[in-house]
């Protein structure tokens, strides 16, 4: 029946809407000029388009367009943000505060300058995957310098308390970082709250190796770039602007910006739909992640007595995620659900199901079936497995 594989793998990341794409095209082999040579009429061409898809890209999050600087992903902009946030301010103080839930691009960014002498306090997360805002205030001493705290996690899709964040932050005169690569796009992100965040291209249907960072004016905030050479984007992100990518991302936002509002609708519905039937059709099946602080188009679910990658080899036309790194020698477990305090076993049982702009009624509908069936298989053979747990 399902030839094209179905895609439910949202978080990890989207096609590239073809609108976006066709906007992107004419600057690879027409339109090609540097956006720096603006004494010539194709790098002024060059030139109006990036800063169109700068307007695009601030207007998403409500900032001034003299606020966003390009940058290759959100992986790019963490690091600027908490290496150069950190780098900049040393000598007011040496402590970043982070939390366990975090990408693995912001801990390693951290972990990196814990090596460089900087004291790094990881803040734990309640069992819904909310930080714990209480140890985020009494974490923060009059050394501490940022605090980075994601605005929605990427494998649970649990939304974070930013507006209380913010104002704790501020509170104390600490600087605020978000990543807000699963939140951009999905859920209203208003950048004033926060003084840098980040974006990805490839999470919101743009393409890939494009991202930006939101840094605030006012007050201006001061960062020690990452490399240096020509001194583009504010002498932050050295390096000539890859055109057609900065096109793609602004038209992405763009389209976000005009259609989230439809979009998170029709994906809620999906949302509840498989997981009303999920949690209806089975017995000790777990919803990771708070019920109602979550974006429209995440589940992760855990399912007792079976692992996340045995339910994928059982659907193998699905494309979805499970918490479980298979290596060859060990399995893993997802560290985001162990800072849950979920079970061991059941952080290796849980399955990530992404939504978005092209996913069907349809496929939903099939994939939750399938799911069911699988897991009532596998259950079945399975020794370990006695009704009621
Ligand atoms: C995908 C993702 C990133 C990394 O983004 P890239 O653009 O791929 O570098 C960082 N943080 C979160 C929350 C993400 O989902």
């Amino acid at each position: 029946m399902m030839e094209k594989p179905i895609y439910m793998d949202y978080q990890a990341t989207t096609p590239c809407d073809r609108r976006v794409l066709e906007a992107m095209l004419p600057y690879f082999c027409e339109d090609f000029g540097n956006s720096g040579s603006t004494s010539h009429i194709l790098g002024e061409r060059a030139e109006e388009a990036v800063e169109k898809a700068r307007t695009q890209v601030a207007s998403l999050i409500k900032a001034d367009r003299s606020e966003i600087i390009f940058t290759s992903g959100a992986t790019e902009s963490n690091n600027l943000a908490i290496q150069g946030g950190a780098r900049f301010h040393r000598e007011k103080g040496n402590r970043i505060i982070t939390c366990a839930i975090e990408h693995k691009c912001v801990l390693e960014t951290c972990y990196g300058l814990k090596k460089e002498g900087f004291d790094v306090v990881v803040l734990p997360v309640l069992r819904n995957g909310v930080v714990d805002v209480e140890m985020l205030e009494k974490s923060i001493n009059d050394q501490t310098i940022l605090v980075s705290l994601m605005a929605v996690n990427n494998e649970i899709g649990v939304i974070q308390p930013l507006d209380e964040i913010s104002s704790i932050c501020r509170r104390h005169g600490v600087l605020f970082h978000t990543d807000a690569a699963q939140a951009v796009g999905k859920i209203e992100v208003d950048a004033s709250k926060a003084d840098l965040m980040s974006i990805s291209g490839h999470k919101i249907y743009g393409p890939k190796g494009v991202g930006a960072l939101y840094v605030r004016k006012n007050p201006q905030v001061k960062l020690t770039p990452l490399f240096f050479g020509g001194g583009q984007e504010q002498r932050l992100r050295s390096g000539t602007l890859p055109v057609p990518l900065c096109v793609g991302l602004g038209t992405a936002c763009e389209i976000c910006e005009r259609e989230m509002a439809n979009e998170s609708e029709r994906l809620t519905e999906y949302k509840n739909y498989f997981m009303e039937k999920i949690l209806g059709s089975l017995e000790e099946v777990y919803l990771n992640g708070d019920r109602e602080f979550r974006i429209p188009g995440c589940l992760n679910f855990s399912f007792r007595g079976i692992e996340g990658e045995g339910i994928m080899l059982g659907m193998k036309d699905v494309c979805v995620s499970s918490g479980s790194a298979c290596t060859s020698a060990s399995l893993e477990s997802s560290y985001v659900l162990e800072a849950l305090s979920i079970d061991e076993d059941l952080a290796h049982s849980s399955l990530r199901i992404g939504l978005g702009r092209f996913t069907t009624f349809e496929e939903v509908d099939y994939v939750s079936s399938k799911i069911i069936e699988v897991v009532n298989r596998l259950r079945k053979m399975s020794p370990i497995w006695t009704k009621g747990g």
